[in-house]
C-alpha cells in the first residue's frame, strides 16, 4: 500500500554544527566533527529520564506498549538504557526535559507519523545529547495490539506502535537511519519477530551493535539471539525496506507461493528438498556458535515439539544480520496441507538470553 512508503519516520532537527559521520560501521550516528571518533554525539549521563506524557500514556494498553519498548531497547548489550517515568504533566520540545506524547500538531510533527527530536553540544569540553523529545501521530492507525493479523505487515490494518516507538527510541539514544541493512532505524514495521500468532518489536543486531559503537559494553554481558522471517529488500531514502524471507527449490529457484490471510505460503511437494531463507541475528554482547533448529508444524507456534528436519551450527558475531538459505526436506509422511517450516536459533538453549522469546519463527507451506 501507498502509505506504507510515504511516511518518514523520525528526522531529527540538526541543531549543531555537524558533519553526519562516514558510515565505515552499518549503523548511523552523529559527529562533532567526523574525524575522532571520541566527537561522538551520545548521552552523557545514563540512564537519561525519559517522560511519558499523563494525557497520551495514562495507564493503560498504550503505556504498556511504550514500556514494552523501552524495556526491549533496555535489554541491548550497551551500557546505556533510558529510565521511563509517566505522568508527565507538561510536555514541550527544548524545554530541558526529555519526553514522549502523541500529537496532532502538524508544526511538531512535518509530516511523519512520528518524530523525534534531538538537542545536542559540540562544545569540544563537552560534546553531548542534552534533550530528546519524540512525538507520535495520534492520526496514525497505531495499535498497541500484538496479535500478527491486526499488523501492516501481516495483511492487517494497523502500524504497531511497538515498532515505531523502537525506531523512535533509537533515536533517542543517538542513532540515525539506516538503509543498507534489515534494521528497525529503516522500515520499522517490517522489523518484527513473530511467533505463535504474535508479532513483537525487537531492537535487533545492528542497532544493537550501534549502541555499543556509541555507549560500550555493559559490565555484565548481556546475550540475546533471534531469528526472523523479514530481510532487507532495498532502500527508500534513508530507509532500509524489508520484505518476507522466501523458499527456494534445492537448486535455488524461488518457489511459487500464495497470498494466505496476509502471509505468503509456498507450494511444496512431500519429500521434496527445498531452501529455507531466515534472518538470523546476534543483538547481545558476545560472539554465539548456536545449533540452529529446523522443524514442521501444523501450526504457526514453531517449538522443539514439532517435528524435527535437521541442524545446522551457525557462528553468529554482533555485526549486521545475517539472511541465509539452507536445505530442509519435506517429509513423505505428510498428509497433504497447510503446515508451518520452523527455525529455532540456540535450539538446545546453550546461550543463556536476557529475552529468549524471538528464538523461533517461520514460513507457511502448502504441501502436496
Ligand atoms: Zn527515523
Amino acid at each position: 500500500m501507498k502509505k506504507y512508503l510515504a511516511g518518514l519516520i523520525g528526522l531529527a532537527v540538526l541543531t549543531g554544527i555537524m558533519n553526519q559521520a562516514p558510515k565505515a560501521s552499518a549503523y548511523g550516528y552523529r559527529n562533532c566533527n567526523a574525524v575522532v571518533t571520541s566527537d561522538t554525539i551520545r548521552w552523557k549521563s545514563i540512564p537519561p529520564r525519559f517522560r511519558a506524557s499523563a494525557v497520551s500514556f495514562p495507564a493503560g494498553v498504550w503505556r504498556n506498549a511504550l514500556a514494552e519498548s523501552v524495556s526491549q531497547w533496555n535489554t541491548n548489550p550497551s551500557k546505556f538504557y533510558f529510565n521511563l517515568t509517566y505522568d508527565e504533566p507538561s510536555v514541550g520540545r527544548n524545554n530541558g526535559e526529555n519526553e514522549i506524547w502523541f500529537s496532532n500538531d502538524d508544526s511538531v510533527l512535518a509530516g511523519a507519523p512520528a518524530i523525534a527530536y534531538t538537542w545536542w553540544s559540540c562544545n569540544p569540553f563537552s560534546i553531548k545529547i542534552n534533550e530528546a523529545d519524540v512525538i507520535f501521530d495520534n492520526r496514525v492507525p497505531y495499535t498497541p495490539y500484538t496479535s500478527k493479523s491486526s499488523l501492516w505487515g501481516y495483511g492487517g490494518s494497523y502500524r504497531p506502535f511497538q515498532t515505531t516507538a523502537s525506531h523512535e527510541l533509537g533515536h533517542a539514544a543517538g542513532l540515525l537511519h539506516e538503509n543498507r541493512f534489515y534494521n528497525i532505524m529503516g522500515q520499522d514495521w517490517t522489523h518484527i519477530h513473530t511467533n505463535a500468532g504474535i508479532a513483537k518489536t525487537y531492537s535487533g543486531e545492528d542497532a544493537s551493535n550501534g549502541a555499543v559503537f556509541l555507549y560500550g559494553l555493559y559490565s555484565t554481558p548481556l546475550n540475546d539471539l533471534s531469528v526472523s522471517h523479514w530481510k532487507r529488500a532495498g532502500a527508500s531514502g534513508e530507509y532500509s525496506t524489508h520484505s518476507r524471507t522466501q523458499m527456494f527449490t534445492s537448486g535455488g529457484a524461488l518457489l511459487a507461493s500464495f497470498n494466505d490471510a496476509g502471509e505468503p505460503r509456498y507450494h511444496v511437494n512431500r519429500g521434496q528438498t527445498v531452501q529455507v531463507e531466515f534472518t538470523y541475528e546476534n543483538n547481545g554482547a558476545a560472539t554465539q556458535n548456536p545449533n540452529v533448529g529446523y522443524y514442521v508444524s501444523s501450526n504457526d507456534n514453531i517449538t522443539t515439539l514439532d517435528t524435527f528436519l535437521g541442524s545446522v551450527g551457525f557462528t553468529l558475531g554482533r555485526n549486521t544480520p545475517y539472511t541465509a538459505r539452507n536445505y530442509v526436506t519435506i517429509p513423505n509422511t505428510l498428509a497433504p496441507g497447510k503446515y508451518y517450516v520452523g527455525a529455532i536459533v540456540d535450539r538446545t538453549n546453550a546461550v543463556g538470553e536476557v529475552y529468549e522469546d524471538n528464538n523461533s519463527t517461520y514460513i507457511a507451506i502448502q504441501v502436496h
